[in-house]
């Protein structure tokens, strides 16, 4: 990706335009289980990572374990509206997409296997 491309989306991302996240893991707390996440912050994980499954979605936490739990509200920190991929905060460093820790990839996709990040490309 040339810089200028980088540096424009960059600015979008900064101008709040959402652009899309689409998270498969649909167990997650965060998941509206139709692939939205309304987590307000998403972190991946995966500083050495050289493919797709050295990432992961940190901010991952399993829906199952606060069923009927009274306690879900503290660990879910939501925001109204879907994150994109602006919410997102990468240490995925050598992802192509990587721009110190911002994602400027045009989507991103979460799988629902493991939670890691099928966008990554090196
Ligand atoms: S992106 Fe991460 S926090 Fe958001 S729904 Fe998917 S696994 Fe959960
Ligand atoms: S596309 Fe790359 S920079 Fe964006 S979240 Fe995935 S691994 Fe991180």
């Amino acid at each position: 990706m040339t810089s200028k491309i980088a540096k424009l989306l960059n600015k979008i991302i900064k101008g709040g335009i959402p652009i899309m996240l689409k998270c498969q893991r649909t167990d997650c707390l965060h998941n509206d289980k139709e692939g939205k996440c309304f987590a307000k912050k998403i972190a991946i994980d995966g500083r050495t990572a050289q493919t797709t499954s050295g990432t992961s979605c940190s901010s991952y936490i399993p829906a199952h374990d606060f069923q009927n739990s009274e306690f879900a509200d503290d660990f879910m920190d939501i925001d109204e509206v879907p994150s994109g991929v602006q919410n997102i905060d990468c240490a995925a460093k050598n992802c192509r997409f990587n721009d110190n820790r911002a994602c400027i990839a045009a989507d991103v996709k979460i799988n629902s296997e493991d939670a890691s990040c099928e966008t990554f490309q090196k």
